[in-house]
């Protein structure tokens, strides 16, 4: 409770000033205290308050952070190495080696840091894409609103699935919260507005909800207490400092590739120190040319360059609509082998609408709509009984689009039903669940209570014992119900989404009952509802770039399964083949004959599923070693998109716990969005591959010359000085690897099947190609100019080229055009590494504009190191004049050449193997009868089964074999014997 007197509670800019005030004080007294009422604030004051305390956001304690994290960049293993290098050059009497290492250092610093900080941003401007939103009544009235504008004194309406985004006290109902943000604690708790804690832990106080955690169940309203610092979770300082990023797998490996090639430079290093000796340098000479070769051939930069071309990914992919949250993403994506996908809003628009509906009358088509008069009055009751049973606000912004469609129905056929009223007659509310597929509202009709019930076809046939029939109720007989399952049937395989819709009046007087399943029985059959959700546009297309890409797509969906076959059927899902599994059939699958029915290569469609089913799934993939892109977008999803490889939710009409879950939200909730982030994936993960090729090439024309020198025992003069090794290293390579990272996909990117998991990312295959062949070629091309320099001055082997010699001038510009050699083969190494396999032209030669530009940069450097008279005496050059350039000019054209007439006799010997292209499957009429497996568990069946139809009778009302009857019945009896939910 409070202390009086020790805050003034009724001075609100007290208050105000301190953000003081105590939660757990008597309800009354706490909502006078914020000044509010349970009817919220009103525009004008809540925008008053936003500007009294601020924004809802968590300011970030020790916001300089960026000493620490340059700092890092000087002392990890690498940098440490290429100090101690450095004090060994400065010891060894070489100073300038040791400032031109301490220069390569802090410039890889600098960049690495960067690079680092660009990938950090990538991945924090993401939550700008997503605002997080809270509904809060204000005047009143529910609204959206962004969740930085909440303030003290806004009631929320907290709802199943939703994030909690400011500490609140509950004014009425009781929600189930998972704390775990808060306590690590992630069994959920219940807290109500009915336990009032007034002392102990304020994070176990029972009537009490914090910033940072979900409502994972139940729903309620809540005055908020404190938002922003002044949250619990504000006042966690641990919590508000930022995590340090988590390292991809990809990092990983790049990492210790880089430090085992620190190693063998290390060694090559040590290697040379005899050989240098040997060939008659003197002992500073060689021990400075072992520090240079070493120091040029530590990949330092290339691990933040990978991070930066991650991070690169990641932009793409938000601007595409997929907003993944680590960087690690990028690369899982790329090596995607199976998609499983829900149905409504993935592949279809969302956007239903009634077309039919069926009635004891028999079927009657709603497109286009009829005339409201001379409508039979069983489809008047029908729409007003299905459009009673929704809790949707359209006019607010909150409606499920199933609901909408029947709210627009009862519009349309002159029964309109207002939601205002609605819910002002509305006595008790069973929500959708999933798991039964059903919806029960108690709505109070003239003076007895009438209780409506939506759902699933074969749920709401199982607790239906009557059948409104011209007007009056009768008993279903096993007729009216085959009418029913065969009308439902036909509607279905026209890929509509199916409701039944039934009803119970109450005795007059009887108050609604309290437990769900004493609602839910004895229920009146008033008709089925159809409606149509189109797939979308681009769908198609993507499933076919799916399938080209060797990527399975099975849906996962909560409807029924013609439904689902039809809706696939017209997206082009199964074209290897396709067959239905229900939830009830994958129940009673063992977990091998489930992992037989997945490795048979057949696009599945599971239908009315449980959550738990996508879980199981899911596993079951991966247990395959199939790389899983799951979607989902309910509470209950959120284990199965924890489990998969990459968990997809949904960012218009997923809740908050499953974005929670997700390692990717879609903007757009569009399955080709999906397709089109695996794309990307790939391309980053190529992109990666291109510009370590690139990186690793340079170090053959670099050792090359100095094995020359060594093996032909000094008779040939070291054709590189040691500062112009490290000049290579300080800045002609680094601006076009980046570039690199940002190449566009290369042809047949998704003709070719997933990178397999756990395939390395630097491959022999690779390191053949930089070393054996684009090194090699540059270090002949290098050691050809210099000799060819040198040659045109006169020089025979072994003679003198020191300085005072007259073939000194000679020997420096010998050394400058093998220098200017490796930035030219080096142009010629990056245009080559573009591609992988493709010709250049394919992906236009002049195509990576930044590619362009690092090598304009790389050019400008040159220019500038050999032609700038105080940079010369550093580095050893000499000016070139017109013939000395023209030995160089043509290396890029060379080694790009050999590369692309490399890259043709792959393409020769080893045709594309492009998976066969399947051309989407054009919708069929009928959706194909199910096999009589799927047949024999299919719920209608198993259900009519189960209500004592005999073989004969299922055969001929269903038109299925003797077999596939006689199967039905097995199972039906199996299903009542051990695993029926509604027993026999
Ligand atoms: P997907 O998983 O592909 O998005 P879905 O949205 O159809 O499929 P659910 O929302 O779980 O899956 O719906 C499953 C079934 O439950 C539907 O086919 C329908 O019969 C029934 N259903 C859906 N929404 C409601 C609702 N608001 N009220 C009553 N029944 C509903």
């Amino acid at each position: 409770m409070s202390t009086p007197g020790a805050l003034r509670q009724d001075d609100p800019a007290e208050r105000d000033r301190t953000g003081a005030l105590d939660p757990r004080e008597g309800i009354e007294l706490l909502l006078r205290d914020l000044r509010t009422s349970p009817r919220g604030l009103t525009e004008r004051e809540a925008a008053r308050r936003l500007t009294v305390h601020g924004p809802n956001t968590l300011t970030r304690r020790g916001g300089r952070r960026w000493p620490r994290e340059l700092a890092r960049q000087f002392t990890h293993p690498l940098a440490l190495l290429l100090a101690l290098a450095a004090v060994l050059a400065a010891v060894s009497g070489a100073p300038a080696l040791a400032v031109a290492i301490v220069a390569v250092i802090v410039l890889n610093a600098m960049l690495a840091f960067a690079q680092e900080q660009q990938a950090e941003k990538a991945v924090e401007a993401l939550a700008e894409f997503l605002p997080e939103q809270a509904t809060v009544l204000r005047d009143g009235v529910r609204r959206d609103v962004e969740a930085v504008a909440l303030v003290p004194g806004d009631v929320l309406v907290i709802e199943e699935g939703g994030g909690i985004s400011a500490d609140a006290r509950l004014l009425s109902g009781g929600v189930e919260v998972d704390l775990s943000a808060l306590t690590g604690e992630s069994e959920p708790v219940f807290r109500s507005a009915d336990l009032v804690d007034t002392d102990g832990d304020l994070l176990q106080a029972r009537d009490l909800l914090f910033s940072g955690t979900v409502c994972t169940g139940g729903q309620g309203e809540a005055t908020v207490t404190a938002t922003g610092m002044r949250t619990e979770l504000g006042r966690i300082a641990a919590l508000s400092q930022r995590t340090r990023r988590e390292e991809s797998p990809l990092e990983a490996q790049v990492k210790r590739a880089a430090r085992l090639i620190a190693v063998i430079a290390v060694g090559v290093g040590l290697a040379f120190l005899p050989l240098g000796l040997a060939a008659g340098l003197s002992v500073a000479a060689a021990v400075s040319f072992a520090i240079g070769l070493l120091v040029a051939n530590v990949p330092e930069g290339l691990l933040p360059t990978i991070t930066l071309a991650l991070a690169a990914g990641v932009r793409d992919l938000a601007r595409r609509g997929a907003l993944v949250k680590r960087l690690s993403a990028v690369e899982t994506l790329g090596s995607t082998t199976v998609v499983c996908t829900d149905k409504t809003g993935t592949l279809t628009e969302n956007r239903m609408r009634v077309t039919a509906v069926w009635t004891p009358d028999g079927e009657m088509a709603l497109d286009p709509p009829p005339e409201p008069t001379g409508l039979p009055e069983a489809v008047r009751v029908l729409a007003r009984a299905a459009a009673t049973c929704t809790s949707a606000h359209p006019e607010a912004g909150h409606a499920d689009p199933t609901e909408s469609a029947l709210l627009d129905l009862a519009d349309l056929l002159g029964t309109p039903c207002r939601p205002g009223q609605r819910d002002l007659d509305r006595r008790a509310l069973y929500r959708f669940d999933p798991r039964i597929k059903l919806m029960t509202t108690a709505d109070a009709v003239d003076d007895t209570v009438v209780l409506h019930t939506k759902g699933a076809p074969e749920e709401v046939l199982v607790h239906a014992g009557r059948l409104l029939d011209r007007g009056r109720e009768r008993p279903l007989t096993p007729a009216d119900r085959t009418a029913a399952v065969q009308a439902v049937g036909a509607l279905a395989a026209r890929g509509l989404r199916v409701l039944a819709v039934a009803r119970r009046v109450l005795p007059p007087g009887r108050l609604p009952p309290v437990r769900r399943e004493d609602a839910e029985r004895d229920l009146c059959l008033l008709g089925v509802v159809a409606m149509a959700d189109p797939p979308r546009a681009e769908v198609a297309h993507a499933i076919g770039l799916a399938h080209r890409a060797g990527i399975t797509v099975h849906v996962v969906t909560g409807d029924n399964g013609m439904t689902a076959a039809a809706v696939a059927g017209q997206v082009g899902i199964g074209h290897r083949g396709s067959r239905i599994v229900t939830g009830t059939e994958l129940a009673s699958l063992s977990d091998e004959r489930l992992d037989t029915l997945l490795a048979r290569g057949e696009e599945v469609i599971f239908a009315r599923t449980s959550p738990e089913a996508k879980l199981r799934i899911a596993d079951a993939l991966r247990a395959e070693g199939q790389t899983v892109a799951m979607t989902g977008d309910g509470v209950n999803d959120a284990p199965a998109l924890r489990s998969a490889d990459i968990g997809v939710a949904m960012g218009r009409s997923g809740t908050d716990v499953a974005r929670e879950a997700a390692t990717m939200v879609l903007t757009d909730d569009n399955f080709a969005t999906i397709v089109a982030a695996v794309e990307a994936g790939r391309r980053t993960y190529d992109n990666i591959r291109k510009f370590i090729v690139y990186i690793f090439a340079h170090a053959v024309p670099e050792v090359v010359p100095f094995l020359v020198f060594a093996l032909a025992g000094g008779a040939i003069p070291l054709p590189l000085t040691v500062m112009q090794i490290l000049a290579v290293d300080l800045g002609t390579d680094t601006l076009p690897a980046l570039a690199l990272g940002r190449e566009r996909g290369e042809p047949g990117l998704m003709d070719r099947p997933p990178r397999p998991r756990g395939e390395k990312v630097i491959q022999a295959r690779m390191l053949a190609r930089a070393w054996g062949f684009l090194g090699l070629i540059s270090a002949c091309l290098v050691m050809a100019g210099f000799l060819l320099t040198l040659g045109a001055a006169g020089w025979h082997p072994g003679d003198p080229t020191g300085p005072g010699t007259a073939l000194h001038l000679a020997y420096r510009q010998a050394t400058t055009v093998a220098w200017l050699g490796i930035v030219f083969c080096q142009i010629g190494t990056a245009f080559a590494a573009r591609t992988d396999r493709a010709s250049l032209w394919s992906v236009g030669v002049l195509g990576n504009r930044h590619l362009l530009a690092g090598i304009g940069f790389s050019l400008a450097f040159a220019a500038v190191i050999v032609y700038l008279p105080w940079l010369q005496g550093i580095f050893g050059t000499a000016s070139l004049g017109p013939a000395q350039l023209a030995v160089v000019l043509p290396f890029p054209i060379v080694v790009w050449g050999a590369d692309e007439l490399r890259r043709a006799l792959v393409r020769r010997r080893h045709p594309a193997a492009v998976p066969e292209a399947p051309a989407p499957v054009p919708a069929p009429a009928v959706a194909p009868r199910p096999a009589v497996e799927e047949t024999a568990h299919h719920p209608l069946p198993v259900l009519l089964a189960r209500h004592g139809w005999s073989e004969h009778r299922l055969q001929h009302a269903l038109g299925v074999s003797e077999h596939a009857a006689a199967e039905i019945v097995a199972h039906a009896r199996r299903v009542a014997a051990g695993h029926g939910r509604h027993g026999p």
